[in-house]
């Protein structure tokens, strides 16, 4: 196929990289200057748009994306796929898909999980909203970049699964960072604590997976001085997105909020590019 690939940062270069070496035609476009082993670079985004067949845009946010979007619809093919697979809020997501809709494109939400590890190891997994149509033409692409790809409904329905799972992931953070800094309160051996919660009912992905606690559990970030992995500042504008939705929506997220609020504290007062995990450096402060 030929593909279009627009944003080529820590996540679309290594995603454009693994089309091109499964034997895709890509063209890759970001603003900054960068070379993708595989990736054809343009000059101007027009030329990673006309005449492609798929679309791939990775941004950092939804004006962005929106901005971006009004630009490929004007110079796509009528038979082209639209794909955005970056992290944005809902009502951006279904207005880019109401863009290509106008001009008869298809198009997909398909936000991914799975970190910059992930993208490069092709084991993404990717949660889309859009036709069932689209998701078919879609699908082989999402094979390449990830290990699993999940057809979530209509528009904006991936997005939507997006921020419900990293509002999940956000206060999990949180609530294992606090339990290891009351067992160290309470004189509880951290090694202990894990091998407890994380085959007892306190297990979940943030304690077994990514444990926050420097030589406990799995080689994670807080074994590397927490250097990101999931930066805070991303965990923040993830949990923005879900606060804003629940509050367009009418949904109590309380723990999302405070979540959220636990966050922008960590960021303002220096996380930015810390692991999100460093939560419990800074309870171990308190
Ligand atoms: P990044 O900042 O590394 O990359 C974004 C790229 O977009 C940059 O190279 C930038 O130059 C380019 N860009 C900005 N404006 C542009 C424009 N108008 N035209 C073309 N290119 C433009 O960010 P990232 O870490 O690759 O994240 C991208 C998206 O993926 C975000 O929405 C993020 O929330 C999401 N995400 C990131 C991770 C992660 O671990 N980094 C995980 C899951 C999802």
């Amino acid at each position: 196929m030929r593909i279009g690939f627009i944003g080529l940062g820590n996540m679309g270069a290594p995603m454009a990289k693994n089309l091109g070496a499964a034997g895709h035609e890509v063209t890759g476009y970001d603003t900054a200057e960068v070379a993708v082993e595989g990736v054809a670079g343009a000059g101007r985004m027009q030329d990673a748009v006309a005449g492609m067949e798929v679309i791939v845009t990775m941004l950092p946010n939804g004006g962005i994306v929106r901005t971006v979007h009004e630009a490929v619809v004007a110079a796509a093919d009528p038979e082209s796929l639209i794909i955005d697979c970056s992290t944005i809020d809902v009502e951006s997501a279904r207005a880019v898909h109401e863009l290509a809709g106008k001009k008869g494109l298809m198009s997909l939400d398909a936000p991914v999980s799975g970190g910059t590890g992930g993208a490069a190891a092709g084991t993404l997994t990717f949660m889309v909203g859009g036709s069932q149509a689209a998701f078919a033409k879609g699908r082989p692409l999402f094979e390449i970049m990830g290990a699993k790809a999940v057809h979530c409904g209509e528009a904006g329905a991936g997005q939507a699964a997006k921020i419900c799972n990293n509002m999940i992931l956000g206060i999990s953070m949180i609530g294992v960072c606090e339990a290891f800094h009351l067992a160290d309160r309470l004189g509880l051996d951290r090694q202990a604590m894990f091998d407890v919660a994380s085959t007892s009912s306190g297990s979940c992905w943030s304690l077994n997976t990514y444990c926050p606690a420097p030589g406990v559990g799995p080689e994670s970030p807080a074994d590397r001085d927490y250097k990101a992995g999931f930066a805070a500042e991303l965990m923040l504008k993830d949990l923005d997105l879900s606060q804003t939705a629940a509050e367009k929506n009418g949904a109590a997220t309380e723990m999302g909020r405070h979540a959220r609020d636990i966050y922008k504290a960590f960021v303002d007062a220096g996380g930015r590019g810390k692991d999100f995990s460093a939560i419990l450096e800074r309870l171990g402060q308190s």
